[in-house]
């Protein structure tokens, strides 16, 4: 590498990367500078936070909304920011990151591992090389880096517990991968970048519930949603978007929903490729009572988009709106037929 060398902020937030042995099983315990020794001479010059020691089983919004001010606030002067992170709830912090810092004017970007960075056979110092990588790339957005690949923050996905190639980028290729030629990036998959600068739109409301359908679900569920509070509610339906309206009418219980003014989100149990209600019959009639379509994105990206939108004050109507545009490349637009 020539010339000056650029400089990396890491923000530690715990997971199994930084874990050792406790009694009560493997927990958070190195700090940031602890996870750099292991790697020994970098190319970079590294600066080191640690913002949270946790299990990513414990990180929750008010979580996500310190990460994603603490990258905003002490983001000035360095060329790109990796965080660790555990990898199980990765892609909620990713994808939710996407939507409160929009605009973001350098590289973001999470990794961790499956084996802790202790440990002789560890991922860790791999994933972490990756990360580095990116985060000296120059290119702007949040991204999850991991077996050697780099994915968008709000495509990617936990798809394994154990196998070390554990995510996986839902309808997007990764965006850049290591090779003996180094890190390529593939600009062309990247999304376009309004040059509006950076805003930290941090607001979130958690008053959010998530089901999978299962055939024969009772369509009181959705009621109980409502009066346990829920502003908005994202629904696995079946392939591209289907609900049952047969002995157990669904599509009814969720225009109860949309009556009372909760944005009701409908994606698919399928991992792969879009939604579209519009196929069958036993998506349009929930169509036309006015669910929002999630069209190919992940449940994580749905999940935090819906969260966030609630959080800016949106209405359904103006949420309905949001789930229609690709805001940072976490949802592919159907090209208008
Ligand atoms: N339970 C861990 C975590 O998410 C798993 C990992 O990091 O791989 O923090």
């Amino acid at each position: 590498m020539s010339g000056e060398k650029k400089r990396i902020l890491l923000l530690a937030t715990g997971g199994t990367i930084a874990s050792g042995a406790s009694e009560r099983g493997l927990r958070p315990e190195e700090t940031g500078a602890q996870l750099l020794e292991h790697l020994g001479p970098l190319p970079y010059e590294v600066t080191v936070r640690d913002i949270l020691t946790l299990d990513s089983s414990n990180i929750q919004p008010e979580e996500w909304q310190l990460i994603a001010r603490s990258v905003y606030t002490m983001r000035e002067g360095y060329d790109g920011v990796v965080i660790t992170h555990g990898t199980d709830t990765m892609a909620y912090t990713a994808s939710v990151l996407t939507f409160m810092l929009p605009g973001i004017d350098l590289p973001v970007v999470f990794t961790g591992s499956q084996l802790p960075i202790g440990h002789p056979l560890s991922d860790a110092p791999e994933n972490l090389r990756t990360a580095f990588a990116m985060a000296a790339s120059g290119e702007p957005g949040i991204f999850v880096a991991f077996f050697r690949k780099v994915l968008l923050g709000c495509r990617a996905v936990k798809v394994r517990t154990s196998d070390f190639d554990a995510f996986e980028s839902v309808n997007l290729p990764p965006v850049a991968q290591v090779s003996a030629d180094g890190l390529l990036v593939r600009r062309e998959l990247l999304p376009s970048r309004r040059s509006v600068g950076c805003v930290l739109r941090d607001r979130l409301d958690n008053r959010v519930a998530l089901v999978k359908l299962i055939p024969g679900v009772d369509p009181a569920l959705f009621a109980a949603l409502a009066k346990l509070g829920c502003r908005g509610v994202v629904i696995e339906a079946f392939g591209s978007g289907g609900l049952h309206f047969i002995r157990r009418d669904l599509v009814s219980a969720l225009e109860g929903l949309v009556q009372g003014g909760v944005a009701v989100v409908v994606c698919s149990q399928c991992l792969y490729e879009r939604s579209d209600m519009s196929t069958y019959e036993v998506g349009r009639r929930a169509l036309e009572k006015g669910v929002i379509p999630g069209g190919d994105m992940t449940t994580e990206a749905a999940v935090t988009k819906l969260m966030w939108a609630l959080g800016q004050g949106k209405s359904p109507m103006e949420i309905s709106d949001l789930f229609a545009r690709s805001l940072e490349g976490e949802l592919t637009v159907a090209p208008a037929t």
